[in-house]
């Protein structure tokens, strides 16, 4: 089986990789892996400057996805697996200037302890009764999607989408919440108001099964009763940053089969098979992955279906922008404990969150310097995009001055480095009807033999989630192949 991989992130690697996997083994595998870009990795990228690492793009994954340390372990990259430092574990958001620490007890959005909620100066008295009165919710049966801004106003109150909601998602998504889809970002919250009614009971019975089940299996094991698994780390990062997994795989590949700076800039489905035409040649494969961000994908299957294209090109992105910025510690002043703050888009700011990084993860910052990353852009703040490095760099000084105080980052004091990332229509949304349009995609897909899709806008748009799509679809081929 020839196959194609149109796109080289993460998705596209992982279906490579895995397609390298079974050509070892010996099934009757050949691939190719297209690259629009003069690199493979796609939005995972970091570099040591310094003795730091900088992170261009994501800095770490979510370690209760398996795929990805899973798939680190696989390339020998398991020693490299770094748990972010939770101990320290403290995010703040802004208000009106000021840094207010979340809440104890915050479950995916959902207040679950009534002290710390009662007493946080994150929330107003209003909302904080109506957080009280929402135990009072009936159950509700989920006949429709909705806006995850909906759903969390519905229960807690428009204060809780603007200073909670709104600056997590555009953390994760550099989304809008009232945009993204509920039944797709936050499920569990649509189960649970669909049993309970209210989220908060939902989300402390869920607490309580979990705390059993751990237990029953702690004392199945032979361990005391009540001594619970030893917590996980909540991020998992690699010590040398995410150019360590860009490079294992691209190790495991053949690199005859690898073409850099050749995007596929036709795909048509012919009586031979899959017609690609990249670089000026065109060439026939039996299979193709089709990788690249869903708008590209569009772009290319517009012409074998029409619908299909007009449906992946629906698919909505947002642009982000990291600036990571060296500090001599000595030169700024005490930074809060933590990890660092999330800025809510109703503060007005280009930044939308900011990490202490050297405080995320341990051992990736020689001692006595400091990494502040800043985060801008997102689907409210597109424009951000065109601006120059030197100018987003004066940008995010000025803020970091503004919200942490002349007294922590003076505006005097120059970054020893700085470094700006733009990654253009790089995060997939999840919008209002996105299972609804998946449905769609993956019915159109299926009677195209030979058609796989992977990447970040369909099923997961962390890392660990691309990469099993990618190996998935690779997996499905192969043994498609071999029936
Ligand atoms: C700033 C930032 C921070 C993030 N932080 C995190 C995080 O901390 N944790 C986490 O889990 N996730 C994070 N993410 C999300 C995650 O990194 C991405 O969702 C994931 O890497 C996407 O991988 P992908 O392979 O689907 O797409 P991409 O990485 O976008 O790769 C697609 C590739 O396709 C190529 N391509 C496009 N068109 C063509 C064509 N016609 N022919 C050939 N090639 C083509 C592109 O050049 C690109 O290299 C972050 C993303 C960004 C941008």
């Amino acid at each position: 089986m020839r196959t194609a991989i149109i796109g080289g992130g993460i998705a596209g690697l992982a279906a490579a990789y895995e397609l390298e996997q079974a050509r070892q083994k010996g099934a009757q595998v050949e691939y190719t892996l297209f690259e629009a870009r003069e690199r493979l990795g796609g939005c995972l990228a970091s570099e040591i400057v310094n003795g730091a690492v900088l992170e261009r793009g994501p800095d770490s994954f979510l370690s209760e996805k398996p795929a990805a340390a899973e798939l680190c372990r696989e390339l020998g990259l398991g020693g490299e697996l770094t748990p972010s430092n939770d101990a320290e574990r403290k995010t703040y958001i802004v208000v009106r200037n000021r840094l207010v620490a979340l809440p104890d007890g915050l479950m995916f959005l959902v207040p679950t302890k009534l002290i710390p909620t009662a007493l946080t100066r994150l929330f107003s008295w209003k909302t904080k009764v109506r957080m009280g009165l929402e135990l009072l919710h009936p159950p509700r049966p989920s006949d429709h999607d909705e806006s995850v801004a909906a759903l969390v106003e519905r229960h807690f109150g428009r204060e809780t989408v603007d200073r909670l909601a709104d600056p997590l998602l555009s953390g994760i998504f550099g989304g809008d919440s009232a945009q993204l889809s509920a039944r797709t970002v936050l499920p569990r919250l649509v189960e649970m108001e669909s049993e309970y009614g209210s989220l908060t009971r939902g989300m402390l019975a869920a607490h309580r099964k979990m705390r059993l089940r751990a237990k029953a299996a702690a004392a199945g094991n032979g361990k005391k009763p009540g001594s619970a698994p030893a917590p996980r780390s909540i991020f998992t990062a690699l010590r040398g940053g995410m150019q360590q997994l860009v490079d294992a795989v691209s190790a495991r590949i053949d690199p005859a089969s690898v073409r850099l700076s050749t995007p596929v800039t036709s795909l048509l489905k012919t009586a031979g098979g899959w017609r690609i035409e990249a670089g000026g040649a065109t060439e026939l494969y039996d299979a193709v992955i089709v990788a690249s961000p869903a708008w590209a994908a569009g772009a290319l299957l517009g012409r074998v279906d029409a619908a299909l294209g007009e449906e992946l090109s629906g698919i909505p992105y947002s642009s982000s922008i990291t600036v990571n910025l060296i500090y001599d510690e000595a030169r700024l002043g005490r930074l809060p404990d933590g990890f660092g703050f999330l800025v809510p888009a109703v503060e007005g700011r280009a930044m939308l969150a900011c990490t202490f990084v050297h405080r995320k993860f341990l051992g990736r910052t020689p001692p006595g310097k400091a990494v502040l990353r800043a985060f801008l852009g997102g689907m409210k703040n597109e424009a951000l995009v065109a601006v120059s490095d030197a100018e987003l760099v004066a940008i995010v000084r000025r803020e970091l001055s503004e919200i942490l105080g002349e007294g922590v980052v003076r505006l005097g004091i120059e970054p020893e480095f700085a470094q700006v990332s733009r990654w253009s229509r790089a995060m997939a949304q999840y919008a209002v009807g996105h299972q609804e349009r998946k449905q769609r995609i993956a019915e159109r897909v299926a009677v195209l033999p030979g058609l796989r899709l992977a990447g970040n806008a369909y099923d997961g748009i962390g890392i660990p989630d691309c990469i099993r799509l990618g190996r998935q679809a690779a997996r499905e081929l192969v043994s498609e192949s071999a029936s």
